[in-house]
């Protein structure tokens, strides 16, 4: 069997680049799955921020952060296919240099540290759970914002809508809630 350089310079991948993933990867480990969920409170006088998109709506998502529940599931899967700790440990919300921090500079860390790590983001794929506005016009925009964000093509990155079907707190319109899930390649097995 190859040990994981050689693999490295077998498939043409330079070997510098893989360093890390020779560091913490496990050769025979070519891909990883993660699962993320996130969810906040509908307030007013806030923007309604998913995915990275400005919605149209009397209402937004509070938080710490500019509260995109979509890019937060979205970082916590990648983190979580790496096995580290979710978003609160690398952006706390008692931290007041972030306030108020465009997600998609989370999600950005999410993916420097598994590129450093030796992975590449193979797809995504999403729900965003909102009985209101209406999600399904923009998922187009989302899938483009995600999709750039994470320096991967658009086909690559899946968002859904659904309602709660008027039950609980989200069926009440009193918060969105997004899932995200995520599979990682290894870079020296693509
Ligand atoms: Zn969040």
């Amino acid at each position: 069997m190859l040990n994981g350089l050689n693999r490295v310079i077998s498939v043409g991948v330079e070997p510098d680049k893989c360093l890390d993933w020779e560091m913490y990867g496990d050769e025979n480990e070519p891909m990883r799955i993660g699962y993320g969920y996130d969810i906040h409170r509908l307030v007013e006088g806030r923007p309604l921020v998913l995915g990275g998109v400005v919605i149209p709506c009397e209402f937004g998502l509070d938080g710490h952060s500019d509260a995109d529940c979509l890019t937060h599931a979205l970082a916590d899967a990648i983190f979580g296919a790496l096995s580290l700790p979710d978003i609160g440990h690398w952006f706390p919300n008692t931290d007041p240099s972030i306030r108020g921090i465009d997600s998609r500079k989370i999600l950005e860390k999410a993916v420097q540290e598994a590129v450093t790590r030796g992975w590449t983001v193979g797809n995504v794929d999403c729900v965003v759970v909102a009985e209101h506005p209406r999600i399904g016009p923009h998922l187009d925009a989302m899938r483009a914002s995600l999709s750039a964000t994470m320096g991967i093509r658009p086909d690559q990155v899946g968002v859904k809508a659904t309602t709660n079907e008027r039950v609980g707190d989200i069926g009440r319109g009193l918060a969105i809630a997004a899932h995200a899930i995520c599979l990682l390649k290894s870079v020296c097995d693509v």
